[in-house]
């Protein structure tokens, strides 16, 4: 845990008690705090108080007395509208903040120049994030891993000179980090996602901006419009003579002074203008398809900015365990190998494991989004037949019509055996069993990670048979 000293004698008040709210009043109290917290959900509240929070309804509260709020990221801040305790801080006065700014505040008091690297983006952010951390680790680094994957950041041990923080941030931890100064901060990609929080796509990159203006070094990705005018606008403010420093990213073209991706291999021309080879995620069965190249491409790009030696990048890529639910390897019956993507619930993220195969056998529906399956139709000469669950499988199936071979099977279980029957009777010499949705997760499971789970423990048992 990192105590949060700077508030020392404060009264805060601390709105939401999940995961990462509790954790934040524990390092506030830790740090010798007052926190008067408060959530609309009871046994949030009463797990906080019988850890001696002060549960209160803040709504019932003196404001004056708080020095700040603190948010939980999952509370909206300013879209659809302003939640009733941000309205209540703005009228006393009160600043409104979170988790993520109490670790710099901290850092900046007990640490300042402790090596912090924050990745954020639109799509990536976690295999970035424990790419990053596992190259690390592998070179023998003292790291803590966290932020909004697994955890949270003031759950860690506090910032030290010889201990590496690499945090995944969101948009919404951002906007709540007013003095967010990673010594690292890498932008991976922008594009249109959660607009309904942050009113329009603009305001969305200017959230993610704030994080690349914020960092020492800032890897920014150049492939996309939005990241590449952040990029643009970063130099133009910094202009040459500063000690800070931009590093394009690109898997589309070469760049200087940057990373770029050539095919599977990553290429820095940050020492070497003529561009020396720090990585190759080939046959790395963890980082398959063209994206992974992106997430392998910062992650390098960070460690080699640190100038570790070529070889620990090398065999920390090698090594890379992957992330449960995203194109994990679950299983092989024959010549049938078995992913999970439990993950992506959306078209474009199932699109980018369509891409990784060829003989593929898919499992897809649940709860379906907006526009269902219709943008992967044009990857459709890859799917050998779709197995449909969920409330989606009759739209998916219309979708779909005459032109691909699929079958509505409803559950997962049997979508799994009739796949598992017909990839391995079929020709294909490396036949895939794909699980990669296209749908939320919520109309047959709890949450996405558990139909992952149920995935890989059906695949289990066909697995031992
Ligand atoms: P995030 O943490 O940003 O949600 P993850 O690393 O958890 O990202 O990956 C989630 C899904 O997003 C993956 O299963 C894949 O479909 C897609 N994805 C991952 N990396 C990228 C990328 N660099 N560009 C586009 N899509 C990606």
């Amino acid at each position: 845990m990192t105590p949060v000293t700077c508030f020392s004698g404060k009264t805060v008040a601390l709105f939401g008690l999940g995961g990462s709210g509790l954790a934040t009043a524990r390092a506030l109290m830790a740090g010798g705090a007052h926190v008067v917290a408060w959530d609309d959900n009871a046994p949030a509240r009463a797990r906080a108080g019988n850890e001696g929070v002060d549960v209160s309804d803040l709504d019932k509260q003196d404001w004056s007395r708080f020095s700040s709020l603190i948010l939980s990221p999952g509370i909206p801040l300013t879209h659809p509208r302003p939640h009733w305790t941000v309205e209540r801080a703005k009228a006393a006065n009160v600043e409104v903040i979170g988790d993520l700014e109490l670790f710099c505040r901290e850092r900046a008091a007990i640490a300042p120049g402790a090596p912090f690297i924050a990745i954020t983006g639109t799509n990536g952010k976690s295999t970035t994030t424990a790419l990053t951390a596992h190259i690390l680790r592998e070179a023998g680094i003292d790291v803590q891993l966290g932020g909004n994957i697994g955890t949270p950041v003031l759950e860690l041990l506090p910032p030290a000179r010889d201990r590496m923080h690499v945090v995944e941030v969101s948009s919404f931890q951002i906007d709540l980090a007013p003095s967010l100064n990673p010594s690292v901060g890498a932008l991976i990609n922008l594009s249109p996602d959660h607009i309904d929080r942050h009113g329009t796509m603009e305001n969305y990159a200017a959230v993610k901006a704030r994080l690349i203006e914020g960092s020492i070094i800032a890897l920014v990705g150049v492939d996309d419009e939005y990241s590449w005018r952040i990029g643009q606008q970063r130099d133009a403010r910094i202009g040459s003579a500063s000690a800070r420093f931009t590093c394009p990213v690109s898997v589309t073209r070469p760049v200087a002074r940057g990373v770029f991706a050539d095919g599977t291999k990553i290429v820095s021309t940050l020492y070497d203008p003529a561009g020396k080879v720090i990585g190759d995620t080939a046959g790395v069965s963890t980082l398959r398809g063209a994206h992974n190249v992106q997430n392998a491409a910062f992650a390098a790009g960070i460690v080699h900015l640190w100038r570790f030696p070529l070889e620990t990048i090398a065999e920390g890529l090698r090594s890379y365990p992957g992330l449960p639910h995203r194109m994990e390897e679950v299983g092989r019956l024959g010549k049938v190998l078995f992913i999970n993507d439990s993950k992506a619930t959306n078209a474009d993220a199932a699109e980018k494991a369509l891409l990784s195969f060829d003989d593929i056998y898919w499992i897809a529906g649940g709860q379906m989004k907006e526009g269902g399956i219709r943008p992967l139709m044009p990857l459709m000469d890859r799917v050998r037949k779709a197995y449909l669950i969920g409330a989606a499988a009759n739209d998916f199936a219309r979708t779909l019509g005459d032109d691909v071979p699929h079958a509505v099977c409803g559950t997962l279980e049997a979508a799994l055996i009739e796949a598992a029957m017909d990839a391995e009777t079929s020709d294909a010499r490396e036949p895939v069993v794909l699980l990669s949705p296209a749908c939320a997760s919520y109309d047959q499971f709890a949450n996405y990670e558990s139909r992952g789970d149920a995935f890989r423990k059906y695949v289990a048992g066909l697995t031992n048979i």
